[in-house]
């Protein structure tokens, strides 16, 4: 079956030309701020929650980044460490205060 059709992200009752997808999500983004795009192709829409899970299955993924994959990934997944160096008493003025 050939079916030139695909359905929104955002609203599976949308049914769109394959060719207009991309312009379509970019109208209904608007409507649907919550969805995350994922790195590998703007067409999948999902809530954070569930991108990071997605990314590590996306379809596009090995299409896109055949070799740079794990590292994309690793960055998408890993804490970032330079936020605990925000939380260090050291860098916090207040604490500075606090201790006099
Ligand atoms: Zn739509
Ligand atoms: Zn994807």
């Amino acid at each position: 079956m050939d079916d030139p059709f695909v359905s929104c992200p955002y609203d599976p009752s949308h049914r769109v030309p394959r060719s207009r997808i991309q312009a379509h999500i970019v109208k209904c983004q608007k409507k649907h701020p919550t969805l995350a795009s994922c790195p590998y192709n703007a067409t999948h829409r999902l809530p954070q929650s569930e991108m990071t899970e997605h990314v590590q299955q996306c379809p596009s993924r090995s299409a896109i980044f055949p070799e740079h994959t794990p590292k994309v990934i690793a960055q998408l997944t890993s804490p970032r460490p330079i936020l605990q160096r925000e939380y260090l008493p050291e860098t916090d003025p207040n604490h500075e205060i606090w201790d006099d």
